[in-house]
């Protein structure tokens, strides 16, 4: 019997090459290949309406961008940032000399804690971190009042919530500024790609130098910039891309409700709600095996993997969990106990337009099967070491 092909958390979903050919006769013809060209002008504007959002700087990647909001804000000191994200989060803070201060998440939507954000603050703290996690949107509202309680900067991670709106308004508008990504595994790719929303021209102009070395002119430099820019190469293809994304959303739609349907009501399996005030944009599909599953997490994720399955453990290891956080005070494991159950129990199964309901289905019953498997005696026989995972 032959085996069936792999499957992976993601693909990216790419227009078709024909349809990106005539872009590239056009650079090819122009010659204008970066800094700021046509095509860069074009997606800027055309980003920025299709997100209901005024202000855009496009970035060569979302991490770049992060270290440079740190920068445009001039923050310093301590942040407080989420211990579960993918670990750009946290290093554009180091990258800026700043020091990460670790909360705890909220259970439910796995966003940091207001509360514990709160807690966490002292007179160093300058700023706040979050992630939309998924793309489910932050506690916007209790964040802003505490920003502007202890006088505090916000930037959003929001690497996960393209298109993501609340409130029927984009949720990029909140905060001082946003940070979007573009990478291949990403809602929305331009292979590589990123960029800061800001709520002012000021503001954007500022970003817009530091991305380009600090230059306002052809000799005036007023900053330390940096190199940020994205290619006309890059910009084109997110161009392209924006007339497909609605639609790559909309099976994305598709396939989280085939997953829930079918996965209703598995003893120990917990879905992650769907933000009730929000449209949001299915970037992932995370469960949680709780103790109450037939098998550990990580047994169904090996389960899957021989059945050519490819779910990820996103966010596994926790951040304050690597050899240049750990040492920290806040990344102690004993003030994280959401952020290290969940990181623990998270399985982020495959979500990605060209998936099939046959693939769904497929998925779907490898992990019915392994929900019947009965505990085994020796429960620890069936665990793999923290040093094979992280091997693997
Ligand atoms: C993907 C991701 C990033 C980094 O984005 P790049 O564009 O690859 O630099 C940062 N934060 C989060 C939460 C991400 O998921």
């Amino acid at each position: 019997m032959s085996q069936p092909q792999p499957i992976y958390v993601t693909q990216p979903d790419l227009p078709p090459l024909a349809d990106f050919l005539p872009y590239l006769e056009k650079i090819w013809d122009n010659r204008v290949l970066t800094n700021g060209g046509p095509f860069h002008k074009q997606f800027e504007a055309e980003l920025a309406t299709y997100l209901g959002v005024k202000h855009i700087s496009l970035f060569t990647n979302a991490t770049i961008a992060l270290v440079t909001a740190l920068q445009s804000l001039r923050i310093t000191g301590e942040v407080i940032t989420t211990p579960y994200s993918f670990v750009a989060t946290a290093h554009s803070l180091l990258w800026n000399g700043i020091k990460p201060v670790f909360a705890d998440i909220d259970p439910t939507t796995l966003n940091l804690d207001p509360a514990r954000i709160e807690a966490a603050i002292t007179p160093q703290t300058t700023a706040i971190m979050p992630i939309h996690c998924y793309g489910t949107p932050c506690d916007v509202e209790a964040i802003q009042r505490i920003a502007d309680d202890y006088n505090l900067k916000v930037i959003y991670d929001a690497a996960h919530a393209f298109g993501v709106r609340r409130e029927g308004e984009s949720v990029l508008t909140h905060g001082d500024l946003s940070v979007l990504s573009f990478h291949a595994t990403k809602v929305f790719n331009t292979f590589e790609g990123g960029a800061i929303i800001s709520p002012d021209a000021k503001t954007k102009q500022r970003i817009d130098h530091l991305k380009n070395f600090g230059f306002v002119n052809e000799t005036t430099v007023v900053a330390t910039g940096i190199n940020g820019k994205m290619s006309e190469f890059n910009a084109a293809l997110g161009l392209l891309q924006l007339q497909h994304v609605g639609r790559a959303i909309e099976r994305r739609r598709q396939i989280d409700a085939l997953y829930r349907d079918l996965l209703a009501g598995l003893p120990g399996l917990r879905l992650v709600d769907k933000p009730v005030n929000a449209t949001a944009n299915q970037s992932y599909f995370p469960i949680l095996v709780g103790p109450q599953f037939a098998t550990s997490r990580d047994a169904l994720y090996q389960r899957l993997k021989d059945q050519g399955i490819h779910a990820r453990r996103y966010f596994y290891p926790l951040i304050s969990d690597f050899p240049m956080y750990r040492g920290l005070p806040s990344a102690d494991p004993a003030g994280l106990p959401v952020a290290r159950a969940a990181s623990a129990q998270v399985l982020c199964l495959p979500i990605y337009p060209a998936l099939t309901d046959e693939d769904v289905f497929r998925i779907v019953d490898v992990i019915r099967t392994a929900s019947r498997v009965a505990v085994p005696a020796a429960p620890a026989a069936a665990t793999i070491s923290g040093a094979e995972l992280l091997a693997a």
